[in-house]
């Protein structure tokens, strides 16, 4: 479905204005133009960045990227990381990072790939979908249309290099536009936080006598240099703190300086295509919503580069609030639904600040006790936690973005279960639906790769299903239909099923990871950002078609529902 240039609703311009088209504004806009939603993204600068600030792309981004089918592009542009080289004063730790333990995606590994590819990927997919990125639009300002209403839509100022100043209506507003984003400061939403101290350098450039492919991290008494093995514009990406004494604005040679001190003199830099000083804060909007004005990305959190979380939480955002926007836009959404945007990607901003802010300071304190870990604690344990699978998997399941869940929310359900919730396995309601290879209609075809058109998905597992489940699923749901798919899930042999539509999971690796049985009946509905929605045993469909009803269904009155 292509994307529409006008909202349907004459009060509105358009349903969505996207301002800001970095990495977040792109995955979002293609979202929408997934979902047929009318939207327009802008951009006040005129060309895309090409620098690349972000150098890795997570495994759970790779998923969620699947279903603009660019993926498979990145993962070939890009550089798996393979491991680390712990450089400490007195050895060298390798730790193998090729085997994370994590069979349940497709996409196992951190995958380096500068910023600049990742957007031009989004952004070609965009073009090939006659989506344009108006470039040279400055937003300016905004005002609720309805100043007692903060739901009823905003209008848009923005500054047109080309026309001067437009105004546009908008059902919702999406401030993509970085950390210092005009959006969150016209709606009145606090921003809250401090700077680190110092400053800090990167660059991209050659570098002869660091292991290729690998990860590189030096660690001494005095901080940390860092080299990842970019790819494009060059071979290595260098971070480093800056020090008392080096130059305002570092230089290869002051870099050379750097790397002698933690590498010994065993690096030689060269080539530089890119050295920036910068520093670092960790900051979080009070809300990441305010009526129908949105943030995301760097807009919403900024944190220290450490564990690369930065563009890929900021692309998780978008993928949880766009789908809420275009059902929104269409009518089939209740307040409560476009409302769980804050309340579900709000804590993980906040754990990802947590957690990010504690690695880095650890790895960048000058202070005595502070130190310690870094230089006597890590030494000693860290061959030991990266020769346990069970450890690498969890951590890395964790930075990977894979773990993240919204069980707490509002918008998921476990329904009327049958079984007691510790006698079950698997994901719960609210997790990440893992991946495996099955079997469609003779096809071999990733479980991801199924779910991945725009829409809530329903599994049926286990025996006992009624022949005419799929029909009353969709009679029952009514205007949801053409945004709803049924199919059959069951353990099958390589013989095509008698259903054309039913998934086959030859291997058993589906119902494994699921916690399924092939002797029970359960019902999965997976939502449009591939988490579980709702999960119950049984055949009754009720709790299912009330699941959905509740989460499509806006409040009699409401403008949406009009
Ligand atoms: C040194 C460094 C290293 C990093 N490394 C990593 C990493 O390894 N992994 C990772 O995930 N993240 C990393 N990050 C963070 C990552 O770069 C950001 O999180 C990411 O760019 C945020 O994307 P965004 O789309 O939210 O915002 P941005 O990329 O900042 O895009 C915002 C867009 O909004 C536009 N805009 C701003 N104001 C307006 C306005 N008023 N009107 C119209 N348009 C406007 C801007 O022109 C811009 O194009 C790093 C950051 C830095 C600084």
């Amino acid at each position: 479905m292509a994307a529409q240039k006008h909202s349907a609703d004459s009060n509105y311009d358009v349903d969505v204005l996207i301002v800001g088209a970095g990495p977040t504004g792109l995955a979002l806009a293609a979202q929408l133009a997934g979902f047929g939603t009318s939207f327009r993204i802008i951009d006040r600068s005129l060309t895309r960045s090409e620098e690349s600030r972000a150098l890795a792309l997570q495994p759970r981004t790779l998923e969620a990227l699947r279903p603009f089918g660019i993926s498979t592009t990145l993962t070939a542009a890009g550089h798996p990381a393979r491991g680390i080289h712990l450089h400490l004063p007195d050895q060298t730790l390798p730790v193998d990072l090729s085997d994370a333990g994590i069979e349940d995606s497709e996409f196992q590994h951190l995958l380096f790939l500068s910023q600049a590819e990742t957007e031009h990927a989004l952004a070609a997919h965009l073009s090939g979908r006659g989506v344009r990125v108006e470039r040279g639009v400055e937003l300016q300002d905004i005002q609720f249309l309805d100043p007692d209403d903060p739901f009823a839509g905003v209008e848009a100022k923005v500054q047109r290099l080309d026309r001067g100043i437009e105004r546009i209506r908008a059902r919702y507003l999406v401030g993509a536009d970085g950390a210092h984003s005009t959006v969150r400061a016209k709606a009145g939403m606090d921003w809250r936080g401090s700077s680190y101290p110092g400053t800090y350098v990167l660059a991209d450039l050659e570098v002869d006598g660091a292991e290729a492919e690998h990860m590189h991290a030096y660690l001494n008494e005095d901080g940390f240099m860092f080299l990842f093995p970019l790819g494009r514009p060059a071979t290595w990406r260098l971070i480093a703190m800056k020090e008392d004494g080096d130059p305002a604005q570092a230089t290869l040679e002051s870099l050379q300086k750097t790397a002698d001190k933690f590498s010994g003199g065993a690096l030689t830099l060269r080539d530089p295509q890119w050295i920036s000083d910068f520093t670092l804060s960790h900051r979080m909007a009070e809300y990441f919503q305010n009526g129908c004005v949105f943030l995301a990305g760097d807009a919403a959190h900024v944190h220290s580069p450490v564990a690369a979380q930065g563009m890929n939480t900021g692309i998780q955002d978008a993928l949880n609030l766009g789908w809420k926007l275009a059902l929104g836009a269409r009518g089939l959404a209740s307040e409560e639904l476009v409302d769980s945007y804050d309340a579900e990607r709000r804590p993980v901003g906040k754990a990802v600040l947590q957690f990010t802010d504690r690695i880095f300071r650890l790895a960048s304190s000058r202070n005595g006790l502070l130190k310690l870990p870094r230089t006597k604690i890590l030494p000693a344990v860290a061959p030991r936690a990266s020769g346990s699978k069970a450890l690498r998997s969890r951590l890395f399941r964790t930075v990977s973005q894979l773990d993240t869940r919204y069980r707490g929310s509002h918008m998921v359900d476990t329904g009327d279960s049958r079984l007691p919730a510790f006698l079950t396995t698997g994901p719960k309601a609210g997790d990440r639906m893992p991946d495996a290879v099955v079997l469609e209609q003779g096809r071999e075809r990733r479980l991801h790769d199924i779910l991945s058109t725009p829409g809530f998905h329903v599994l049926l597992s286990g025996p006992g299903w009624p022949a005419d489940t799929q029909l009353r699923l969709h009679d029952a749901l009514g205007q949801l239909s053409p945004w709803l798919s049924v199919q059959r899930l069951s353990v099958g042999s390589r013989l095509a099923a008698a259903d054309p539509s039913e998934i086959q999971d030859v291997s058993g690796l589906a119902f494994e990871r699921l916690g399924l049985s092939v002797r029970r009946p359960e019902i999965l509905v997976v939502r449009p950002d591939g988490h579980i929605g709702f999960r119950s045993q049984g055949t009754d469909i009720t709790g299912a078609v009330e699941y959905l009803e509740r989460l499509t269904t806006p409040a009699a009155g409401s403008p949406a529902a009009v």
